[in-house]
């Protein structure tokens, strides 16, 4: 059992990072803890880089009767400055965030804010993504989850790049990434290898 799904004090801080690849449900399981703690009466808001345009967060949870309030914000120092009055705080897309994130989210569960972050925990290139390497040291409680590799159906932990590209910020969805093993992935990145050679 999870220590911060058994109950939270509301003056007691901490910092809960759920991490994997693209398609491995980071965003629906920020969601699920955010649904609950608002059903409990707790004041509840989402902050998302105002560079990830592709969906509208607010838009997804409006159709729930508990509809969450969510903030684009293009840098992590307007998180401090739009986070009074929150028990718990939800970071999504966290990968797009410059490094000042870590003393934001810090300094928040300091004040006893509990402080949930979703993101990419690696790129396309399996490279640590931003600044999700270090949240995963300072955070309380990480869970790694995972998707489902398209090819042969494992669990995936890296997010396939499948158009050409080498920049570490491409926004995408299912026709620009797919989720892979390791296995599989280390086959794609041959064969590529071997066409770009040819
Ligand atoms: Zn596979």
């Amino acid at each position: 059992m999870n220590l911060f799904e058994t109950g939270h004090a509301r003056e007691r801080g901490s910092i809960e990072l759920i991490c994997g690849s693209m398609f491995s449900g980071k965003t629906e399981e920020l969601l699920r803890r955010l649904r609950r703690a608002k059903i409990a009466g707790l004041r509840v808001e989402i902050f998302k880089p105002s560079i990830d345009t592709r969906y509208d967060v607010e838009q997804v949870v409006s159709h729930d009767q508990n509809a969450i309030p969510s903030s684009p914000v293009s840098g992590s120092s307007s998180i401090l400055l739009m986070a009074s009055d929150v028990d718990v705080i939800g970071i999504d897309e966290a990968q797009f965030f410059d490094e000042g994130l870590i003393s934001v989210v810090e300094q928040l569960a300091d004040q006893g804010v509990r402080v949930i972050i979703a993101g990419l925990d690696m790129d396309f290139q399996r490279r640590p993504f931003g600044p999700m390497a270090e949240l995963c040291c300072i955070a309380d409680n990480v869970d790694k989850i995972h998707a489902i590799c398209v090819e042969c159906g494992s669990w995936a932990n890296y997010s396939y790049r499948l158009v050409a590209g080498d920049q570490q910020v491409m926004l995408g969805e299912a026709q620009e990434y797919s989720p892979l093993c390791r296995k599989c992935y280390l086959n794609h990145q041959h064969t590529s290898h071997e066409s770009k050679n040819l």
